[in-house]
């Protein structure tokens, strides 16, 4: 995530504000040095960050404490107001019909990200199209087309046809029954007088009520420039920021923000069409901070319980009643692939924050995504019986569900014994009379 290391890095210097009533010029200073050197490892813009570290002096040292507050309390307070005020508002995104035009160099997350949109739309009821322009990069319809299709979105592309344009003109109409229209262009790998050509041709006959800018947060400052001729040739009203899942940089793209005066729209965190949501200034500061975001945090477990409640017969409340079965447990890492990632996931719980995973022992929250995979595939080979009642597993089952389901015999004791782990703690919730659904637990 961008600026991964701000929120344990800050907090140490912020620690050492404890108990103090009043701040020095070099507690500040010290504070000032931490948040610098993060900026600037993130990439962002030399000046943005020289502007940031000091009104945050002058703040800090100025501004008097509301009563009651501690130094502490109050610096983070300024931190945190200085910080969104540099990331700047979500670009407005208005719940109604529209259309929306996506730029920006190939391989920056164009395809992925029309696909993301559109689900994240359709999760809104609302009724997205995604249009598949790009004739340039070969694949990119075959991949849109199976993500839509992923998205359960409507899509239109033409893989015979070689004409941007005529497609884009096409599809519009094809497509006239939805209520969002997603676009997506060609990129190169660099910007080219033809691919500006190309958009601007695109823009003209698509007539967008938004166009973003999709930017790979690895980007660097090299996003400046390119966010500057897109800008003039078609203007930009959003960005999007891709793959933060993978760099802890996206410091480019901010300062392409600001660059163009233009906001922050989505953040993309992942390949699927779930790894995406709407940018939020409050929330992606706390979380940074390592303060917590729980309002996304409910959001994204309300939808996935609703989705997993709705998909299947199943009521997570008759789980706390009897005892916890294997077929409770495949529900259960359902509900969590669907809120995305566990890390993402539990980055958003208050004192989960800021890297603190990376603290824990590596075996307290050893669920990996590939781990929930293979169990997902043992699970397909057990019988009903094992499902619900795993105590009937013994060694020979052992052998044929291994051998039914090409793993080792290793990973079905796993399994097993992760099942066990899950039951053990569900069953002192049990016992502390709590409720059964997971925003009671996180409470
Ligand atoms: P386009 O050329 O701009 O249409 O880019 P694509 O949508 O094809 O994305 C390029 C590559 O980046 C693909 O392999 C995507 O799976 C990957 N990608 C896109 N968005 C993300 C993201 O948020 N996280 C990760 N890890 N990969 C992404």
């Amino acid at each position: 995530m961008v600026l991964d290391n701000l929120g344990s890095s800050l907090r140490g210097s912020l620690d050492k504000l404890s108990g103090k009533s009043r701040v020095s010029e070099d507690d500040v200073e010290e504070i000032v040095k931490e948040i610098q050197r993060s900026l600037l490892q993130a990439d962002v813009d030399v000046s943005l960050v020289m502007d940031l570290s000091s009104s945050i002096k002058e703040r800090a040292l100025e501004e008097e404490p509301p009563g009651g507050t501690t130094a502490r309390d109050h610096v983070l307070s300024i931190v945190y107001e200085e910080l969104v005020g540099l990331v700047g508002e979500s670009t407005e995104i208005p719940l109604e019909n529209q259309t929306i035009l996506l730029a920006g160099l190939q391989g920056s997350g164009k395809t992925t990200t029309s696909a993301k949109m559109a689900w994240w739309f359709s999760k809104k009821g609302l009724r997205p199209a995604v249009i598949q322009t790009d004739t340039f990069r070969p694949g990119a319809y075959d991949q849109a087309k199976e993500m839509c299709s992923r998205a359960e979105v409507d899509f239109y592309g033409d893989p015979d046809n070689e004409d941007p344009v005529d497609i884009a003109r096409k599809g519009l109409e094809e497509t006239a029954d939805a209520d969002i229209h997603i676009v997506d262009t060609a990129g190169r790998h660099a910007l080219e007088d033809d691919l500006i050509d190309e958009i601007e041709e695109i823009e003209s006959v698509v007539d967008p009520d938004r166009n973003l800018l999709v930017l790979d947060a690895a980007i660097g400052q090299g996003a400046k420039d390119q966010a500057q001729q897109f800008d003039e040739s078609i203007g930009i009203d959003g960005v999007v920021i891709t793959k933060l899942d993978g760099t802890a940089k996206g410091g480019g793209a901010l300062t392409a923000v600001n660059e163009t005066d233009s906001s922050i729209a989505f953040l993309g965190s992942g390949e699927t069409v779930q790894d995406v949501e709407r940018f939020e200034p409050n929330g992606f500061i706390s979380r940074l901070l390592g303060m917590g975001d729980l309002k996304q945090l409910t959001e994204r477990v309300e939808r996935a319980m609703s989705e997993t409640e709705e998909e299947e017969d199943w009521d997570p409340e008759d789980m706390m009643k009897g005892s916890f079965t294997l077929n409770d447990m495949r529900h259960q890492m359902n509900a969590m692939n669907k809120m995305g990632p566990l890390e993402q996931v539990m980055d958003m719980i208050p004192g989960f924050g800021g890297g603190i995973m990376d603290e824990l022992p590596d075996d307290a929250m050893d669920v990996t995504k590939d781990r929930m995979r293979s169990f997902e595939i043992i699970m397909d080979s057990m019988t009903d019986k094992e499902l619900e009642n795993p105590r009937s597993i013994g060694a020979s089952q052992i052998r044929r569900i291994a051998r039914g389901s090409g793993q080792d015999e290793e990973r079905i004791r796993e399994l097993l014994q992760q099942h066990k782990m899950m039951s053990q703690t569900l069953k002192q919730f049990q016992g502390m009379g709590q409720g059964g659904d997971m925003e009671r637990m996180m409470k």
